[in-house]
């Protein structure tokens, strides 16, 4: 299915999916909107681009004729288009989404009986070689703009038919910023989506609702959590600095004593996800676990134990069933509940950065072909 693949890209000089209200009001104010209906102009537009998810002038009904015709002529609401939609037999959809400059992310939707997460992405690739991630094996191609990265939940609601956004009923309730790319490395663009993300009259999700993972951008952690205040998750991996050096190379900036001083100081009243990848016999040792809830004492926290997710050429294999058993035994007796996550669209590559890189394969091949032809 090729959802949205026809829409067309909207011309026009300035995008304005990303722009928060004062900003709205500057683009009206140098457009010719006069300073006596600016600051309500903004308001209604800021409704219709976020609340309303209104792809184009002509559906902004509330506004006036010649202001929408001015909109459609000086601005754009551009979408990413859907390259790919896949469907895993377990309701996990994932996008394959390109930007006007041929540039892709893929966002993942996770459904499960009572809610329904969101996984975005915020970056091209990544500065950063996690060894087991795949996104890692990308050099960075860019940060995403606040309007890409909100325009990934724009887009997933309009395939998934989740508009208006009424807090009830909604499919996606949970969004967790989890995809591609490190979003401490592209700070402002992700605060600014977020918060949209956030506003009552925007998207309007609790912040209760919304995690950022991060590999450990210490310095930044702090300010995420006063700044914007969502849920936080670390993608921690490993228990010891000469590991975890190996595994998630910013480590050797951040070592895992600073890490966890930073998420003792978050300053969000919330328990702390650790996210700790299951490696067979790398990370996943009874020493290891005890060894994870003494690093954790202190702080309220829950641990994700995530199966190893094997791309082509990985390095490493997944642990097995008894041991990611015995592992999370050990963290469950030391007081850190720890759910084994299911893996999820495995059967579409829904790990971190699969579907791109497939895609990417594809375009190699293609050109081979059309280089022999
Ligand atoms: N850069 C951020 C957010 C994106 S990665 C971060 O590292 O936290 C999202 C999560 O997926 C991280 O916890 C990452 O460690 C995990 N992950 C990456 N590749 C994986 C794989 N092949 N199998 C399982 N989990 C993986
Ligand atoms: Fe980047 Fe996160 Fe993957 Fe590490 S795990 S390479 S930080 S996306």
């Amino acid at each position: 299915m090729l959802l949205g693949a026809e829409r067309p890209a909207v011309g026009g000089p300035t995008s304005l999916l990303g722009l928060d209200r004062g900003e709205l009001e500057a683009w009206l104010l140098a457009h010719g909107e006069p300073p006596a209906t600016v600051r309500m102009r903004a308001r209604q537009l800021f409704h219709w681009l976020y609340a309303r998810g209104a792809g184009d002038a002509e559906a902004m009904t509330t506004l006036p004729k010649s202001l929408r015709r001015r909109l459609a002529e000086e601005a754009c609401f551009e979408r990413p288009r859907i390259v790919t939609e896949q469907l895993s037999a377990d309701g996990t959809r994932k996008w394959l989404l390109r930007f006007s400059d041929g540039q892709e992310v893929e966002t993942v939707f996770i459904p499960e009986e009572d809610r329904g997460a969101l996984c975005v992405s915020t970056q091209v690739g990544c500065t950063l070689s996690c060894r087991f991630c795949r996104t890692g094996t990308m050099p960075l191609v860019r940060n995403l703009r606040a309007g890409e990265i909100l325009a990934q939940i724009l887009v997933a609601r309009d395939a998934l038919g989740d508009w208006p956004s009424a807090r009830e009923g909604r499919r996606i309730t949970n969004i967790v910023i989890m995809g591609m790319g490190e979003p401490l490395f592209n700070y402002e663009a992700t605060k600014a989506a977020m918060k949209i993300a956030l506003d009552g009259e925007g998207l309007a999700f609790s912040r209760r609702r919304i995690t950022l993972s991060t590999s450990g951008v210490v310095p930044r952690i702090e300010p995420w959590g006063r700044e914007v205040g969502t849920g936080l998750a670390i993608s921690l991996h490993a228990v010891r600095d000469e590991l975890r050096n190996q595994l998630v190379p910013i480590n050797r900036k951040w070592p895992i004593a600073e890490l966890l001083a930073a998420c003792r100081a978050y300053p969000v009243r919330r328990p702390i996800t650790f996210e700790y990848v299951m490696l067979r016999g790398v990370n996943d040792s009874d020493a290891d676990a005890r060894e994870l809830v003494r690093l954790l004492r202190g702080i309220p926290a829950k641990v994700n134990l995530i199966p190893f997710n094997p791309w082509p050429g990985s390095p490493f294999e997944c642990s097995t069933e008894s041991r990611i058993r015995a592992f999370a035994a050990i963290v469950e007796a030391g007081g850190y509940p720890s759910p084994v996550r299911t893996p999820r669209g495995r059967d579409i590559l829904a790990a971190c950065g699969q579907l791109k890189t497939a895609s990417e394969r594809e375009t190699r091949a293609r050109t081979r072909i059309a280089a022999l032809a």
